[in-house]
């Protein structure tokens, strides 16, 4: 094949964000190299899943087995393991997600494939792969360049790349059949969701977040409340965590979730670079009573004054004109 693979991950029977991201960077490389790109689900009962896929690439593989119902390391070694060595892609895509930080590296090492991990950003360059990836939590962009082998992989940060499933290109489907040894050495026993208390803050349109400018947990009912009339959900900077006024959940940045909301909204965040590095695309408005806060400096929009003035004035506000 010698082109791009991508592999599709799902949960519960969705397609995850992260694999419509990596189809949009993989058709942009597939593109200017001349290159076919291929998408491989793996699991059980997927048909619908592969379907939608189709539309993200000019080729899905599938392989349906009973086994793969529930992600198994070893099982999911030699499935992905046995794509690879058929279809010898040039390079593998992978989400850098709980699911594939744990796949790739093994992988990797079964299979004696250089892996680039947590990229940003990719470019096939002379044959080799260019791998923009961030380090010291997000310092530092390094590019890393491999080079004289015939296949690459990479997990892919999520948020890095916008994607949306797009038109429908036609391609085909193809049925996979791999006989898959279970050891048993490695068993699923039950998945956990984590505990969101209510709120998932990757899938929210709007973000109300909130930072140490809040002064006490007893202030944060102000924006709970602009959050709910915005509709929006709340979230916040790591001190709010470390201080139990949130659950960890809420916390947006290098050490919490990454976000892509349609509007973001940061209420006395100063905006260090390890919060801005969870924050994907959107709209940023940013309130700070400090002109000089580095959140200034990637807001869109910007009110610079006290926010104990300025959130009720938004608040009657967005009421009058949801009333009006
Ligand atoms: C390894 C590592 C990982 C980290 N991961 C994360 C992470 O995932 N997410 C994260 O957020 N941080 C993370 N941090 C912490 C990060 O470095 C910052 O300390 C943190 O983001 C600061 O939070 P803040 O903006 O709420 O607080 P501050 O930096 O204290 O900023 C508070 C802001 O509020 C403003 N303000 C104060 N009073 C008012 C008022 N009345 N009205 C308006 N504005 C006001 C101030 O001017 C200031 O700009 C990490 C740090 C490390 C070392």
């Amino acid at each position: 094949m010698g082109g791009i693979l991508v592999i599709a991950e799902h949960k519960k029977g969705v397609l995850q964000d992260i694999t419509w991201e990596m189809l949009a960077k993989g058709t942009q490389l597939a593109s200017s190299g001349g290159l076919d790109l291929t998408a491989a689900i793996l699991g059980a009962n997927i048909k619908d899943l592969a379907e939608k896929l189709i539309t993200g690439a000019n080729r899905v593989l599938i392989l349906e087995d009973a086994k793969l119902g529930n992600y198994n390391w070893e099982i999911y070694c030699e499935a992905v393991g046995a794509i690879i060595n058929e279809y010898r892609p040039l390079l593998t895509l992978i989400g850098h997600t709980a699911f594939g930080m744990d796949l790739a590296p093994r992988l990797a090492a079964h299979l004696n494939i250089p892996l680039s991990t947590a990229c940003i950003d990719l470019q096939i360059k002379d044959g080799g792969l260019a791998a923009l990836r961030q380090m010291y939590d997000g310092k530092v962009n390094a590019e890393v360049t491999s080079s004289g082998a015939p296949s690459y992989m990479a997990t892919i940060r999520p948020g890095s790349f916008s994607g949306q499933a797009p038109p429908n290109t036609g391609g085909e489907i193809k049925e996979l059949t791999v006989s898959l040894k279970d050891s048993g050495r490695t068993k699923f026993i039950e998945y956990i969701e984590a505990a969101l208390g209510g709120v998932d803050i990757t899938q929210a349109d709007i973000l109300v977040s909130v930072g140490q400018g809040i002064g006490d947990k007893k202030n944060l009912p102000l924006v709970e409340e602009l959050a709910s009339i915005l509709g929006g959900r709340l979230s916040c900077s790591r001190p709010i965590v470390d201080k139990k006024w949130l659950p960890k959940e809420h916390q947006v940045g290098s050490s919490g979730k990454t976000v892509k909301p349609r509007v973001y909204l940061a209420i006395g965040i100063s905006g260090s670079f390890q919060h801005l590095m969870g924050i994907k695309g959107g709209t940023i408005i940013a309130i700070n009573k400090d002109p000089k806060a580095p959140i200034f400096r990637v807001a869109d929009y910007g009110i610079v004054g006290d926010l104990f003035q300025i959130v009720p004035i938004l608040k009657e506000k967005a009421k009058a004109l949801k009333t009006g």
